[in-house]
């Protein structure tokens, strides 16, 4: 179902304009479109005119030049000229501190907790402008092409990009001048390409590895009734083909005696190209590498063969096959369930990651058939043309990478949405109030896989006021977790009675790093059995204090209903279970609890008082 539209002044009839895909990549970035005669995906450009370097030199005036001419400039001008910009997306200046001596260009560090500044002489950028013009020159490229003008687009992301990541890619896409109508996961897009999941009737489980220039993650989707969702995504955003060259210019740094400590930042930069032409060269034709060049004022003999490639980097290989078996061990999946293995990345050109592959799933699973500098690109044009209306729609369904929930009584995690949940998502939970005429409640919002929310990250919160005053326990208070298909997060609080509500959208001002989730995710099962504990030990706190506070009110009020002995009793009861909740001893706790619930259930039930039977048994919260 193609659209059309009219121009009522001209009276014209103008199709709605082409919607691109875009792989905004941390090396090369390429604009692909759907051929409207073959319906077929193809990418923008012939030969090396495909791929844009991701790089972007600010010439004199603070001008930006994006691609080829920006990276030559990476030797001439190191410190004007920005490489790798996608990982400082939506960062900030803590996200990246440890890594900062792998740029050869300033980033500000005036603030932790902000979004990191480029400096290029007199200049400053922000990661968004940036990206913005490597996406401004793919959308000149597509609308030069064309010959019409284009202004909306699919852009893809890493599986594991968080929400600020994510939302800073958008921002990206808007000061460019583009209407991004999704963003997508990058394995869900390579599969696309493939074909994958475009048959409705088809059900798939899909590895996608995807060897980059700075980047390397894994994924693995199930693609049933023409969904995609993401089972588990595991990678290493510090890894990539960058990192093999790291290794030859070290090899070379060895073997030839260089101290690069007084290098010059283009002499380091120089040698980076080499040893990254010399992989290319190795991996690509059976011989030895061999070249001369005067750098540092030394003639120097540079000479790679393949098997010393392979045997440096072994480790690094290594790496990427460690998260591949992690990310199968978090989907639960074994080696037989996978139907198909995809390769994305220039990286991936490396023989010995095609052997390994393929020694672990077979051949026959492998799809390299498409270039894997493309996949990604191709597949947002597949996207974009569903999005388009041209084919039968698709659903695309991501997953959350951690739990997200608010924080209840005595400093708990109460999850709302778990790790792992397929997206769009919603979910709702009742709570209540712990203290009577309690007019305001506030909410925080929290991710991570811990019980306690100290432990967590906050992302947010808010405060419900104006709730009609009423006793505690009473009040209806929905609270609602809303997650679209770009992943991004609302949370809404509404008190049913009365219906006054309030809403937040999570747009946390910086992200987490990949290390921060494994981090978060590998604390979380060494501190699990601690934490169940803690938690029990909390919660029988709480619901201790929930309890003494109740019943003293009851009596409070009712004091006459009940019989002098009763009233005593039920004070004793209250007055030990106070003094254990303190002691910490769960057990002590909880049997004080049942006693002075056994004690006083009849008093309740006697007075048919909806509202304090009501507080006996709701949850609460702040
Ligand atoms: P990104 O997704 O990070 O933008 P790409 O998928 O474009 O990156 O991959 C770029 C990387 O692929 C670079 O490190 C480059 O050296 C590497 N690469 C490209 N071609 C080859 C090849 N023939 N052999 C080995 N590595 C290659
Ligand atoms: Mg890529």
């Amino acid at each position: 179902m193609a659209k059309i539209s009219i121009n009522i002044k001209s009276g014209t009839i103008e199709s709605e304009g082409i919607i691109v895909g875009i792989d905004l990549g941390t090396t090369n970035s390429i604009v692909a479109m759907v051929d409207a005669e073959s319906g077929k995906p193809k990418v923008i450009g012939t030969g090396d005119d495909v791929l844009v370097p991701s790089v972007i030199h600010i010439a004199e005036g603070g001008i930006p030049i994006v691609g080829e001419t920006a990276r030559r400039a990476l030797v001439s001008h190191p410190h004007s000229t920005i490489f790798s910009v996608k990982r400082l997306l939506g960062r900030s200046y803590k996200d990246i501190a440890n890594h900062s001596d792998f740029y050869s260009y300033r980033i500000l560090d005036e603030d932790d907790g902000k979004l990191v500044k480029i400096a290029a002489g007199d200049h400053f950028f922000t990661p968004i402008e940036l990206s913005a013009e490597i996406l401004t020159t793919l959308k000149r490229k597509a609308e030069a092409y064309l010959g019409k003008t284009v202004s909306r687009a699919v852009i893809t992301v890493p599986a594991y990009f968080n929400d600020s990541q994510r939302q800073a890619t958008r921002d990206a896409g808007k000061l460019a001048g583009l209407d991004v109508l999704r963003i997508i996961n990058e394995p869900t897009a390579a599969s696309l390409a493939y074909g994958i999941g475009l048959d409705p009737n088809e059900m798939k489980t899909v590895v996608v590895y995807d060897l980059g220039g700075g980047t390397f993650d894994v994924s693995i989707l199930r693609i049933e009734d023409g969904v995609f969702e993401v089972l588990s995504t595991r990678g290493d955003t510090y890894l990539g083909g960058d990192d093999f060259d790291r290794e030859i210019v070290q090899y070379w740094a060895k073997n030839l005696t260089l101290d690069m400590k007084s290098w010059s930042q283009a002499d380091v930069q120089s040698i980076r190209l080499k040893a990254e032409e010399a992989k290319r060269f190795v991996c690509t034709a059976n011989l030895k590498y061999s070249d001369s060049v005067i750098l540092h004022g030394n003639n120097l003999q540079l000479e790679l063969e393949f098997a010393n490639f392979e045997e440096i980097t072994r480790r690094l290989m290594q790496k990427t096959m460690d998260c591949l078996q992690s990310a199968l061990t978090d989907s639960a999946l074994g080696l037989d369930d996978i139907d198909e293995v995809v390769l994305v990345g220039g990286s991936t050109r490396m023989p010995m990651v095609k052997q390994r592959i393929a020694d672990i799933f077979g051949h026959n699973k492998v799809n390299d058939t498409l270039d894997p500098d493309q996949v990604v690109a191709l597949g947002a044009a597949v996207e974009a043309d569903i999005l388009a209306g041209n084919r039968k729609d698709i659903l695309l369904l991501d997953v959350t990478p951690l739990s997200l929930g608010i924080e209840t009584l005595g400093g708990l995690m109460d999850v709302m949405i778990p790790r792992n949940t397929k997206i769009p998502a919603k979910f709702v939970k009742q709570y209540t109030t712990s203290v009577d005429g309690q007019v305001k409640m506030g909410i925080s919002i929290y991710q991570g896989e811990r019980e306690l929310v100290e432990e967590n990250r906050k992302l947010g919160e808010f405060i419900l006021t104006d709730i009609p005053a009423m006793p505690a326990g009473l009040p209806k208070i929905e609270v609602r977790f809303l997650i679209n298909a770009d992943g991004i997060l609302t949370v809404e609080a509404q008190e049913l009675r009365s219906g006054v509500q309030q809403q937040v959208q999570i747009k946390p001002q910086y992200g987490l790093t990949d290390a921060d989730v494994e981090k978060m995710l590998m604390d979380s099962l060494t501190h699990a059995k601690h934490d169940v504990e803690l938690r029990m030990l909390v919660e029988a706190k709480t619901e201790a204090e929930q309890m003494c506070y109740t019943v003293t009110r009851f009596l409070d009020k009712n004091k006459s209903l009940l019989t002098d002995e009763e009233v005593l009793k039920t004070k004793e009861l209250v007055k030990m279970l106070n003094k254990s909740i303190p002691e910490g001893d769960k057990n002590a706790i909880l049997s004080g609890v049942d006693a002075l619930n056994t004690y006083t259930r009849p008093f309740a039930e006697r007075l048919m008082n909806q509202a304090v039977s009501g507080a006996l048994k709701g949850t609460k919260i702040n």
